[in-house]
C-alpha cells in the first residue's frame, strides 16, 4: 500500500510498502481519513530516535488518527461497517501485569503506532482491535477525531492533577500539548489558566479559547503575573508542557503551598530541580506518559460541545503532499499549532 515512509533520518518517501495484516476475530479494518502530525513524528524524521526507541528500518509515520470502519471481525459487537471512528494508537499486551493493574500505558510490551519498530498509519488502511477503536459523536468531524490522541494526553494530565472546582493553573508552553492541557484543565474545573510561551501568535490563539491569560515570558515575568492573579499565594497546579529545561526547573516559584505539579512535556535532556523549593511547599509532583482510559471522556466532552479543539487545527495538507507537511512541521511557523494530513474525503 502507498504510505508515508521514514526511510532513515531526514529521508521521507511516499511509496508502496508491503504491510501484512490479518483481520482477527476482535479486530476492525479502518480506512484512514485524517492523521495529525505529532512532535514525535517530526522528531523521528529529524533525529531518527527518541530515547531508547531507534528507527532501524523503514517505518510508516503517524499515530493521531481517525477514519471509517470498512470491515469487522466475526466477534465484533460494538462497531459496524461505515462507523466513523478514532483510534487509540497503543495496544498493550492484554495479559500483562500493567494491563491487569489498569496502567496499560506503562506496559513495557505496548505496541504503539510509529514508535519503532511498529508502523504508523499514514497509509490507506489499518487493522486495529475493537477495544481501542472509538465511535465519533455525530457532531465531531474526522479532523477533530484525529485530535483526540493529543487531547488524551491533556486529559490524563488533568486527571493526575486532581483538579478541584475553581483551581487556578499555570500551563507552561503553548504548543499542541500545552493547548489541549489547558482545555482539559478548564473542562476539569479550573477557573482560570495562565499560559506561557515566547511565541505571541500562539498565546493570542490560546487567549481566544476560554479563560486563558497569556504570558509572553520573553518580555513578562510569570512570577509577577501569578503573584498578581493569586494575591501572592501561587497557583494550585502547574502543568509543565514546554519540555524546556529552565521552565521545568522553575515550576515551584509560582506554585502555592500544597500545590500540584504535573510534568507533561518531555525535555530533550535530563533536568535538575530544587528539591528544597518543592519540600517547603509540600508540592505533589506527578508525571504523565501518554494516557489510559480517557478516549471515551475526551469524545464525550467534544461531542457535548464542552470542549472545542477546532481552533487548534491550523494547517491541513492532502496525503500526496505529506512530505511537504513534514518539512512545514519541521520549521513550524509561530502561528501554527497542529498540522494534519487528510487521506480521504469520504
Ligand atoms: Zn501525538
Amino acid at each position: 500500500m502507498e504510505a508515508l515512509v521514514l526511510e532513515r533520518v531526514g529521508q521521507l518517501s511516499l511509496r508502496d510498502i508491503p504491510v501484512y495484516e490479518n483481520l482477527g476475530e476482535y479486530d476492525v479494518r479502518i480506512a484512514l481519513h485524517t492523521v495529525g502530525v505529532c512532535g514525535s513524528d517530526v522528531h523521528y524524521y529529524q533525529h531518527g530516535r527518541i530515547g531508547q526507541f531507534i528507527v532501524r528500518e523503514p517505518m510508516i509515520l503517524g499515530h493521531e488518527a481517525s477514519g471509517r470502519v470498512i470491515e469487522i471481525g466475526s466477534s465484533v459487537t460494538t462497531l459496524k461497517v461505515g462507523d466513523r471512528v478514532c483510534m487509540e494508537p497503543g495496544i498493550p499486551d492484554p495479559n500483562s501485569k500493567a494491563t491487569r493493574l489498569g496502567i496499560y500505558n506503562l506496559d513495557p510490551a505496548v505496541r504503539f503506532w510509529a514508535t519503532p519498530p511498529i508502523h504508523g498509519v499514514l497509509r490507506p488502511t489499518v487493522v486495529h482491535p475493537e477495544a481501542f477503536t472509538f465511535k465519533l459523536p455525530d457532531t465531531v468531524s474526522f479532523a477533530e477525531g484525529a485530535m483526540v490522541e493529543p487531547l488524551a494526553v491533556g486529559m490524563h494530565a488533568a486527571n493526575k492533577a486532581q483538579i478541584k472546582p475553581g483551581d487556578v493553573a499555570v500551563v507552561m508552553g503553548a504548543g499542541p500539548i500545552g493547548m489541549v492541557t489547558a482545555l482539559a484543565a478548564l473542562a476539569g474545573g479550573c477557573s482560570q489558566v495562565i499560559m506561557t510561551d515566547v511565541q505571541q501568535p500562539k498565546l493570542d490563539l490560546a487567549a481566544s479559547l476560554g479563560p486563558i491569560l497569556p504570558v509572553n515570558v520573553a518580555n513578562e515575568k510569570l512570577v509577577d503575573v501569578v503573584a498578581k492573579v493569586t494575591d501572592g499565594w501561587g497557583v494550585d497546579i502547574v502543568f509543565e508542557a514546554s519540555g524546556n529545561a529552565k521552565a521545568a526547573a522553575s515550576v515551584f516559584e509560582v506554585l502555592s503551598p500544597a500545590g500540584r505539579v504535573v510534568y507533561v512535556g518531555m525535555p530533550g535532556e535530563p533536568i535538575a530541580y530544587d528539591v528544597v523549593a518543592a519540600q517547603v511547599k509540600e508540592a505533589r509532583i506527578e508525571h504523565v506518559f501518554r494516557y489510559a482510559h480517557v478516549y471515551p471522556k475526551a469524545l464525550a466532552l467534544m461531542g457535548s460541545g464542552r470542549l472545542n479543539v477546532r481552533p487548534l487545527i491550523t494547517d491541513t495538507f492532502p496525503f500526496k503532499d505529506s512530505i511537504t507537511a513534514f518539512t512545514f512541521a519541521s520549521k513550524m511557523p509561530p502561528s501554527s499549532v497542529k498540522v494534519q494530513i487528510a487521506l480521504a474525503n469520504f
